[in-house]
């Protein structure tokens, strides 16, 4: 039994994302289109009458997650919310979702999700509404425009999908071949987030630095002439970019780190792999040599640079060498953070069916030796910055009382007891203490660098 209100008068939703920042941004567009269709945002998702799931398929236990929570949406009561399945799931699996789980009203692909209002009126009328269309761009021309009340840090997605078949990887499946938005539309979207209150974006993409266009002047453009010209955007005070692929660190955005100040010393890197065999058989085209000497160039450039990496432990034929090279790399790397995973076998990618699948056992190993690496190194990074003064953008509360949590420009986390501070405010603060996954920070009244 579904709850009483009709989707199409329904007044509140809630919109759940689950996986990668692209997805946090379509949730957002979503909620944003939701309340130019007259929805509300719900101050509790149980009670929501609409509930969208934004999911993620780039794991496996990801993926099973969304059946488990769709069976959560049940009410004590017997009623349910309208029930929308968007993200990669929907993507992979489409109408098998409805199947699965009957009680799922729309399922809804990453590339069709401007059509969503339609798709809730066609589930209003009784219909299972599935849109797994993957029209090139067209969607962000019919998502409303982007307005007020932005958070101090904004995602907005320059580059979507992907063409370079890592065997392991369901994205170039689930998000379609590579697209990079046009230049007028992303500063117009960049300029009304500033607007409405944004102070640093995150520029974002499967592989944002393929992304290239044309600049006002009809000149051929990569990422890193997107960021100079963000750059000259008033109001606009911290620029990042996620993901990129080692191949595509061009010579102008390696540049760029060392010429442009809004940029921040960040730099998220995905290798992988430490092994060349293992990056061949992943598909990489890259080797750990070249990567290694990608890191060097932007080093001579902006010697601070955070690195941050994922890694992927236990891929099929993975030798305890194989695995010692990874750890060999990450040693002459030297990571401030870092994500890494166990080989999640997805069915369709050509990994999943290769021989010599590592066992559970093997993976939970690895990963254990490669993530207390990774975590030594994050608390040294963290240390090294102790004493050292900065500026923080602000931008949620802390648990304690007066505690405020914000970002460094290498993207740690900084907590500081700040009253009379807001969210949204720029900072200047000495880290006083290293934890872990986070500083400590005390405001100073002196400016900084
Ligand atoms: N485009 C980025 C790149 O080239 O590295 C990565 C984007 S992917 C959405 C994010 C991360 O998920 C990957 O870097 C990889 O570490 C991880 N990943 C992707 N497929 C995986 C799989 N089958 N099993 C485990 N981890 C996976
Ligand atoms: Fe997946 Fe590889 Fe594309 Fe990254 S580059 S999204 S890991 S296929």
């Amino acid at each position: 039994m579904k709850s009483d209100s009709p989707p199409n008068s329904a007044k509140t939703f809630h919109v759940k994302s689950f996986g990668c920042q692209m997805n946090v941004y379509d949730g957002e567009r979503m909620a944003e289109m939701l309340g130019a269709e007259g929805y509300v945002a719900a101050a509790d998702g149980a009670d929501a009458d609409l509930v969208v799931l934004n999911t993620c398929h780039i794991r496996e236990k990801a993926a099973e997650k969304v059946y488990s929570d769709i069976g959560r949406l049940k009410r004590a009561d017997g009623s349910r919310p309208t029930i929308a399945v968007a993200g990669c799931v929907a993507q992979a699996e489409g109408a098998e979702i409805a199947r699965r789980a009957p009680t799922v009203d729309v399922v809804v692909g990453p590339q069709a999700y401007h059509r969503l209002p339609d798709l809730l009126a066609r589930a209003a009328r009784g219909e299972k509404a599935v849109d797994l269309d993957m029209p090139a761009a067209s969607k962000f021309g019919a998502l409303p425009k982007r307005g007020a009340g932005q958070r101090p840090t904004a995602f907005l997605t320059v580059q979507e999908g992907c063409d370079k078949f890592c065997t392991y990887c369901v994205v170039p499946y689930t998000r379609g071949a590579e697209i990079s938005r046009p230049f007028a539309d992303l500063i117009a979207e960049a300029r009304a987030l500033v607007a409405g209150g944004a102070r640093e974006i995150t520029l974002l993409g499967q592989n944002v630095n393929a992304w290239d266009g044309e600049d006002a002047k009809g000149r051929a453009i990569g990422l890193d002439g997107l960021i100079r010209e963000l750059a000259r955007e008033d109001g606009l005070e911290r620029i990042r970019y996620t993901t990129s692929h080692p191949n595509d660190m061009t010579d102008g955005l390696i540049a760029a780190h060392g010429e442009v100040d809004k940029l921040m010393p960040f730099l998220h890197l995905p290798v992988q792999a430490g092994s060349d065999r293992i990056l061949a058989a992943m598909n990489r085209s890259h080797s750990s040599e070249s990567y290694l000497r990608v890191i060097e160039r932007v080093r001579a450039v902006r010697p601070d640079i955070a690195i941050s990496g994922d890694f992927i432990v236990g891929f099929p034929g993975e030798s305890e060498a194989d695995f010692q090279a990874t750890l060999d790399l990450i040693h002459q790397t030297g990571y401030a953070m870092a994500y890494s995973f166990k080989y999640s076998r997805r069915p369709g990618t050509p990994a999943a069916t290769m021989d010599d699948q590592i066992s559970e056992e093997v993976m939970n190993d690895r990963l254990q030796r490669l993530q207390a690496l990774l975590n030594e190194q994050q608390q040294a990074f963290n240390e090294a910055s102790v004493g050292s003064t900065t500026r923080l953008l602000l931008e949620r509360k802390g648990k304690l009382d007066g505690q405020l949590i914000g970002k460094t420009p290498w993207l740690q986390s900084a907590h500081v007891i700040a009253p009379g501070l807001a969210i949204g405010d720029m900072i200047n603060v000495r880290i006083v203490s290293a934890g872990a996954n986070s500083v400590a920070a005390a405001a100073l009244t002196e400016e900084v660098a």
